[in-house]
């Protein structure tokens, strides 16, 4: 009777495919919140914005989706709003993105709903069993050119977040900025970094001297700073210089820096081309660098299998890693399998390397001559050896071991932050996961400033 009061909870979810012209789903999600506000809205949670698996081939640019979670008394308008907003702002109507709007009345995701966002994470999930879910579970969606973005959004609807998360403060652009330079001064953002590590991530890469909160693109996100809590978020804002109007301020709760695409485990039997996940075994063969300095190895599996791996050149130092690796090397690799193709069978796309055990580095050389010191030569096949010194054969001699120092020490190998991809759980991260809990808004998670 009490929620029946407050109205029905909603989940609704935008998915839209980013357009090259510069569609932002969040930026939709944005003006969707704050109308929502206006119609009346109790948000039970700030605005998810799920990150899917970055593998596979109909992505968009971040291939994410957000849902918005909240009580109202007539769905129906909240579900109206968002395709009118989907419209205009998308490029759906020139043909130029495949947006979706789902929207779920209920207190609890449907269990099958949930098994689909889990699976959105790693796998390829079919757009026909996304549509006879939505049909079966009386989901309310609407698509446009094709229904490829049904996915998404049905993943984020059943996404509750509930593992570990992050947030995201995302900034927008008055309209007349839109794809002009972005006036963030980068000094600030490496002064933001040092005064809140580790509680911020992936602002910049010091390699490249890069800022990564800001977007290369024309739309309009002035830029995203990533971390563990809101208020911390809103202080690593405000530390920015920043040279131009701010239209909007919105905090999201997300997926991203959690490393939830690869906790699947790979079967490098049948290696599914454009899943994800993560593989533990022996290293099979000597690394080989390719054309455009990729470096390519074998890994066997623990209990059978080989998975070809690739640690592809934008990845960086990931591939000193890689190069550095012996047959024997005990690891667990985790990344993204590219399909076959003429030249290669199908190839993991490494995001990480973790050492586990490095095999012993050994070489084998003559004995010495217990006479003189000097190494001796070998009188041939299991014929022992003579010294070419003193003359001192020794038929039972056989090749010594020297095990030789590996400069690879055991541990977690990433790219740089600039070649992580949004979901990849950065080294900081490692100790302060979160394990749900009650999600209380902060005040100021939506802000229009201008
Ligand atoms: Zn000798």
């Amino acid at each position: 009777l009490k929620a029946e009061a407050q109205g029905f909870l909603v989940h609704l979810a935008v998915e839209d495919t980013d357009s090259s012209r510069g569609g932002c789903t969040t930026y939709v999600a944005a003006l969707l919140v704050e109308e929502l506000l206006e119609l009346g809205a109790v948000f039970t949670d700030y605005p998810n914005l799920v990150r899917l698996n970055p593998n596979i081939p109909y992505k968009t640019r971040g291939n994410g989706a957000v849902a918005l979670r909240f009580r109202i008394k007539e769905p129906e308008e909240a579900f109206q709003l968002a395709t009118r907003l989907v419209e205009e702002h998308s490029y759906a109507r020139e043909g130029l993105s495949e947006p979706a709007v789902a929207l779920l009345v209920g207190e609890s995701i449907p269990a099958e709903l949930g098994e689909l966002a889990g699976r959105a994470l790693w796998d390829l999930v079919e757009v026909s069993y996304a549509k006879e879910l939505a049909a079966r579970l009386g989901i309310r969606f609407k698509t446009w050119n094709g229904d490829v973005g049904l996915v998404g959004a049905l993943a984020a609807l059943g996404n509750r977040l509930e593992g570990d998360f992050t947030f995201e403060v995302l900034a927008y652009r008055e309209r007349a900025y839109w794809g002009t330079e972005r006036r963030v001064d980068p000094e600030s953002v490496v002064e933001m970094e040092r005064w809140t590590y580790p509680y911020t991530f992936n602002s910049y890469d010091r390699e490249k001297g890069r800022v990564l909160i800001t977007p290369r693109g024309p739309d309009p996100v002035l830029y995203g700073i990533r971390g563990e809590e809101p208020q911390l978020l809103l202080k690593a804002a405000a530390m920015l210089r920043v040279a131009e109007p701010i239209e909007l301020r919105l905090i999201f709760r997300t997926n991203q820096g959690t490393g939830a695409h690869l906790k699947n485990p790979l079967d490098p039997h049948h290696p599914k081309p454009h899943t994800s996940g993560r593989l533990r075994g022996y290293v099979a063969s000597n690394p080989t660098t390719g054309p455009g300095g990729h470096v390519y190895f074998t890994l066997q599996g623990l209990e059978g299998g080989r998975l070809y791996c690739a640690v592809y050149e934008p990845t960086g130092g990931l591939r000193r890693v890689a190069r550095a690796l012996l047959p024997g090397d005990l690891v667990e690799v985790g990344g993204g399998v590219r399909p076959p193709a003429e030249t290669h069978p199908p190839t993991l796309n490494v995001e990480y390397i973790l050492v586990l055990r490095p095999a012993a580095s050994r070489r084998y050389v003559n004995p010495l001559c217990p006479r003189c010191r000097a190494r001796m030569k070998s009188m041939g096949r299991g014929q022992g050896y003579r010294c070419g010194r003193c003359g001192h054969r020794d038929p039972r001699a056989r090749k010594q071991v020297v095990e030789l120092p590996r400069t690879l020490s055991p541990g977690l190998y990433l790219p740089p932050p600039r070649a992580q991809r949004h979901l990849t759980k950065p080294y900081q991260r490692y100790g302060l996961e979160k394990r749900g809990g009650t999600i209380k808004l902060i005040k100021e998670w939506f802000t229009r400033l201008h």
